[in-house]
């Protein structure tokens, strides 16, 4: 067996923390003559610029935004610093004309390696917190209009004082692996020739590795022992975080329940099929494997 550990960390360093270049906050401090960078959300759509390869943000003043964008102030959120800049993140509401023609909203997803992977990251950020934002204005126990923390990103009830916090959810994610192969898996939501690994929600009461177990044996029927960490992706579509674990099989024929999955095999690394786009953990984790799998046996 390969050693682990020192095999996957490479692949883990090469990763951009949304740090490096990110100082967060939740009141603004800086001048209000600064031009700020914007996180314009219409629906799960972010506002950009085309510049060759990559895409842009918009710049502007606090003032401009309201002014010409028509943003709500009481919906926009201050994010904080990006490599020294002020930034913002809001819900569009207004009249598209009012924007720049040069500026279309395209879905974040598709974004990826169209902007640093930082700021990939921060704009994930700014797109759970609009959303958040949206879907917590009454207290859920009350009925009260929630009000706005200063200190953080929370909205607490006046009435009861229930805080609500962003809401993020962990699914495990698990490369299962048996000699050079892995198990893939076809789920019904998937294109027609795309496998990916299995993964899934953790449930209330579950450790991490319980949902791991539970969700490898619902959905393909097998036993899986020796859990090791691999890395964790934030995965804003809506708000997940997606932890990622490699597994060795240990028992159990593949069995899919036809319902949720609809298809499953082993595929050795030089055969991988269709897999997920480079967006996804999934796609990290299974270049690292052919990476450490590929040509071992020949
Ligand atoms: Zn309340």
């Amino acid at each position: 067996m390969p050693v682990i550990q020192e095999r996957v960390l490479p692949i883990r360093q090469k990763r951009e923390s949304i740090y490096n270049h990110y100082v967060p906050a939740v009141e603004p401090d800086h001048d209000s003559a600064a031009e700020a960078l914007w996180f314009l959300y219409y629906e799960d759509k972010l506002l950009v610029q085309e510049k060759g390869e990559k895409v842009e943000l918009p710049l502007a003043t606090c003032a401009k935004a309201v002014t010409d964008w028509g943003i709500s102030q009481e919906t926009t959120h201050y994010l904080g610093t990006w490599q020294g800049v002020p930034c913002y993140t809001a819900p569009f509401t207004g009249e598209f004309s009012t924007l720049p023609a040069s500026y279309q909203f395209q879905a974040l997803r598709g974004l990826y390696e169209r902007m640093s992977e930082g700021l990939f990251h921060l704009a994930g950020r700014a797109v759970q917190i609009v959303a958040w934002a949206r879907t917590h204005r009454f207290c859920g126990t009350c009925g009260t209009p929630t009000v706005r923390s200063k200190k953080e990103h929370t909205m607490l009830c006046p009435s009861c004082g229930i805080s609500y916090y962003p809401r993020l959810a962990p699914a495990v994610i698990t490369a299962i692996l048996k000699g050079n192969q892995v198990l893939l898996a076809r789920a019904r939501h998937f294109p027609e020739t795309m496998f990916g690994l299995v993964s899934g929600y953790v449930e209330p009461g579950e450790t991490l590795e319980d949902g791991v177990k539970r969700e490898i044996r619902e959905e393909v029927g097998v036993e899986v022992r020796n859990l090791r960490y691999f890395g964790s992706q934030q995965w804003p579509f809506p708000h997940s975080l997606m932890i990622g674990f490699l597994a060795d099989y240990e028992s159990g024929d593949i069995t899919v329940d036809g319902e949720e999955i609809v298809e499953a095999d082993w595929f050795d690394a030089d055969h991988l099929p269709h897999i997920p786009p480079r967006v996804s953990i999934a796609r990290k984790m299974l270049d690292w494997f052919k990476d450490e799998y590929s040509h071992q046996f020949s």
